[in-house]
């Protein structure tokens, strides 16, 4: 009659309870919205995509992002389950339909027997009992404070920045066109799954300048800490260089502008696709701290987007993370507390997916706990284990910051040579080591079930 109780809805809590539950344990969620909510959901539903639609590169061959969603597929994951269901057309990405998405993993998660729900904010670390926080990066301010006070620590808080979203009717089709980053993907649909907006030289200087000039939202002392390169703000990618962002999100490789085939843009704004009826699209790798009238002006310079209205400006946000290579054991457990797990992005992992994934294992762990069985330690050499392995001791922790999957993490393979080709093999002797070490593990967890 043991009860797994986990705080967050998100996508690590959700991931959490549904794997747990497919173990036999009893699951409560506990979910504060719609009762309280933060500044970035929308809906009281779980698993609820706060920003982009993307669970980023599905190439389970050569990406390690692609290699992690092969991996909770193998396990059974639910949020993979729906994000296949309401996949969207975006050349190699998988795109989701939002709505359509978060509907599906709270349906399902309703529907499940052993698992209940209860529509509250825990605002204290909990006692007794098995317990799995998963309140992500914008967890409440209560629970942010009881945390702290019971490690000790500073909980890291910094800044992310969302990319605005427009209306696709309000593009100009006459300049822009639709293209896929090298006709990338499978069908018609995708290799045309973006819009591309072309820039001249001396439109991208203009841009640039207007960029620089606009007025931002200040940072409070101290904010900058946080920050890291996956994710700065267009302005401040410009600021580094009036040459950074044509290196970067507006790369014209690999488009050719339809409309004017024999001129090669100097630069290229893409946008993508950003819900299944195809009215809005976001701008790609646009996040942004400029305040919400200067944006306007500014995109509106994109050629294609002189008339563009928004469905929602960029803009900035906190994140709630732990020092987890000081506060988590390998099982992810608190040290000081071990019948309290973390899961998800308050570990110190990047994005829906790696949040995701960490949900999946702390569920796996928890329920094995409780049912008396010992799971062999995750392989390092597989996504998941590589994840689990940086946060919980293999990241520095003085200069630990939330990290993404990638090849970097995992054990290195040798004996391939440099260049394009050597890495495409290397990228491969990682996933294939990585997925015959999952499956080894899969398979040894369930005989630990038998
Ligand atoms: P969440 O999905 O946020 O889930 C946490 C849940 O806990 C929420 O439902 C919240 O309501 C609930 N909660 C919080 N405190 C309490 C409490 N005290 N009691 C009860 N419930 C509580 N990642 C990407 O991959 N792509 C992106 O584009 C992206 N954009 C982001 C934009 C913003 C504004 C933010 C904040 C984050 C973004 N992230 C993005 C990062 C991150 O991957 C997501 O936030 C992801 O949802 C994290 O999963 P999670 O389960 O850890 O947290």
């Amino acid at each position: 009659t043991d009860i797994l109780h986990i705080v967050g809805g998100g996508m690590a809590g959700s991931e959490a309870a549904w794997q747990a539950a497919q173990a036999g344990i009893r699951v409560v969620i506990h979910e504060m919205r719609p009762k309280v909510e933060t500044f970035a959901h929308r809906t009281g539903d779980f698993a609820e995509m706060v920003c982009s639609n993307s669970f980023r590169s599905d190439d389970d061959e050569q990406n390690a992002v692609g290699l992690l969603h092969w991996e909770m597929r193998a396990a059974g994951g639910l949020l993979m389950e729906m994000a296949d269901r309401h996949k969207l057309p975006a050349g190699g990405a998988l795109a989701v339909d939002r709505d359509g998405f978060s509907a599906g993993v709270t349906e399902r998660l309703l529907a499940h027997p052993l698992i209940e729900t209860s529509a509250e904010e825990i605002a204290e670390l909990p006692g007794e009992g098995q317990w799995i926080i998963a309140t992500g990066p914008l967890t409440s301010g209560a629970l942010a404070e009881a945390i702290r006070a019971e490690t000790g620590e500073e909980a890291l808080a910094f800044f992310d920045a969302i990319a605005p979203i427009v209306y696709a009717d309000t593009i100009d089709m006459s300049v822009a066109w639709e293209q896929s980053r090298y006709d990338k993907g499978d069908t018609l649909e995708e290799q045309r799954a973006y819009i591309n907006c072309p820039m001249t030289r001396d439109q991208y200087e203009a841009f640039i300048d207007a960029l620089l000039a606009a007025p931002k939202t200040e940072f409070r002392e101290g904010e900058m800490a946080g920050y890291f390169d996956g994710c700065l703000p267009i302005e401040v990618m410009a600021e580094r260089g009036r040459e950074t962002l044509r290196h970067g999100p507006m790369k014209p490789r690999g488009l050719t502008n339809a409309h004017d085939p024999d001129v090669k843009p100097h630069a290229v704004v893409q946008l993508r696709r950003d819900n299944a009826l195809g009215t809005l699209y976001n701008i790609v790798g646009f996040q942004t701290k400029m305040k919400y009238g200067g944006q306007t002006e500014v995109f509106r310079m994109i050629p294609g987007l002189s008339e563009a209205s928004f469905a929602r400006l960029g803009g900035i946000h906190r994140n709630t993370f732990l020092n987890s290579p000081t506060l988590l054991d390998g099982e992810m457990r608190l040290r000081s507390r071990p019948n309290i797990r973390f899961a998800g992005q308050i570990t110190g992992v990047e994005g829906y997916v790696e949040s995701g994934a960490m949900g999946l294992l702390a569920g796996r762990l928890a329920a094995a706990e409780m049912q008396g069985r010992r799971l062999a330690p995750v392989p390092p050499t597989t996504a998941v284990g590589a994840l689990v392995t940086h946060i919980t001791g293999g990241a520095e922790a003085k200069t630990f910051q939330p990290m993404n999957v990638n090849f970097g993490l995992f054990p290195p393979v040798g004996g391939f040579k440099g260049g394009r080709k050597g890495r495409v093999e290397r990228y491969r002797a990682y996933t294939d080591r990585a997925k015959a070490d999952w499956r080894d593990w899969l398979g040894q967890s369930r005989q630990s079930a038998a």
